[in-house]
């Protein structure tokens, strides 16, 4: 079960009310803000859908390994929100018989914090900080002889009596997770051993998804609801299962049973005024501001002021879905509409 921890400390070090889930693995909330929430994640690599070259990667990494004994070398996984970074790091612990640890870097504020976790860790055990490109400074600092050597430099004391003193720490494997590679210092990138990219899922494993999380939320779905809801998807299996989850919602409120059909997931998905690509509105008012503006090009900032949104939710969720689908592009003076951008406009509010 997931255990929020808030008292890691086995030493002088106190870490306060911090978010820290020590994962046994099997559960794990499944809305990553709901830690109640008992978690449908694949547990190991065999239900672990698509990414077929990353998981035989890291099966080979993770049986050498096991096979001499040693826990895995630090991981750093990258990719758009949604796409399995956190699942993947809950793997690779239940592959390695081993429990992970998993906390945001966001809530690493102070450099007690990590001291306290890592003070906290046990012998080959996982450590997920999600986010990473938000760590400190002064807590990357301290990260790096812990990574290198399993080993803390610690500073006692004030002025005159100072002490450094250097605590031998258990054996780890750190798993990074960031959706801006870009922004990880490169000390820091350098220290991962093993680097991998998710990418976007394509319908046909969006639709194996689908089908999997729904016979475990005990559900019907036929052939024509999954594809439609994996077409809209954006390529990532979080949004395939939040449409699915409110699919369920109304066919359980309509129509009185557990069987999502095709007509149950029009209703969704025109409630949410999503299209048949999977553009809302959001993607439609972005589109909009570059042709109400001769097509940009317009920087981020602008852009995100002008729609009263924020700047990092464009960047990572609404950006790379458009520029996939060759609606827009980013170029060096900003983000410019592609033809494609336009016709797609033009055809919307002709409707
Ligand atoms: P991230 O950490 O990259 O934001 P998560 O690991 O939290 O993404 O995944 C979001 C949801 O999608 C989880 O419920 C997870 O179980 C599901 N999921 C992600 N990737 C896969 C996959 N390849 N196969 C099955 N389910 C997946």
């Amino acid at each position: 079960m997931a255990i929020i921890s808030s008292n890691i400390n086995e030493s002088n070090y106190s870490r306060s009310n911090k978010e820290l889930r020590i994962i046994k693995s099997e559960i794990l909330s499944e809305d990553k803000s709901d830690s109640q929430v008992i978690s449908n994640r694949p547990k190991f690599f065999k239900e672990f859908i698509g990414h077929e070259k990353l998981k035989s990667s890291l099966k080979i990494s993770i049986d050498a390994s096991l096979f001499r004994g040693e826990c895995l070398d630090h991981l750093l996984l990258y990719g758009q929100p949604g796409l399995g970074k956190t699942t993947l790091a809950l793997i690779v612990a239940n592959e390695m018989n081993t429990t992970c640890k998993v906390i945001n870097a966001a809530s690493l504020e102070k450099p007690r914090d990590i001291v306290g976790l890592l003070l906290g860790l046990k012998e080959n055990q996982i450590l997920f900080i999600d986010e990473i490109h938000r760590l400190s400074n002064l807590t990357e600092e301290i990260l790096y002889p812990a990574l290198e050597d399993f080993k803390l430099d610690l500073t006692i004391g004030a002025s005159r009596g100072t002490r450094c003193r250097t605590i031998n720490l258990p054996k780890f494997t750190l798993i990074g997770a960031t959706t801006k590679l870009a922004s990880i210092s490169s000390p820091l990138r350098d220290r991962f051993g093993i680097c991998h990219k998710l990418y976007l899922y394509s319908p046909e494993d969006l639709q194996k998804i689908i089908f999997n999380f729904s016979n475990l939320i005990n559900i019907k779905i036929d052939d024509e609801a999954s594809i439609r809801l994996a077409l809209c998807s954006r390529g990532t299996p979080r949004i395939a299962l939040r449409l699915l989850k409110r699919s369920r919602d109304y066919s359980q409120v309509i129509k009185k049973n557990n069987t999502v059909s095709i007509e149950i997931v029009e209703k969704v998905l025109n409630n949410q005024k999503i299209d048949r690509r999977g553009l809302d509105e959001i993607d439609r008012s972005f589109l909009n501001y570059l042709y109400q503006n001769n097509g940009g090009p317009i920087g981020l900032e602008s852009i995100s002021a002008a729609l009263s949104e924020d700047s990092r939710m464009l960047e990572f969720i609404v950006e790379p879905y458009l520029i996939q689908l060759g609606l827009i592009s980013r170029t060096p003076r900003g983000r410019v509409l592609t033809p494609s951008g336009e016709i797609y406009i033009n055809e919307y509010y002709e409707k």
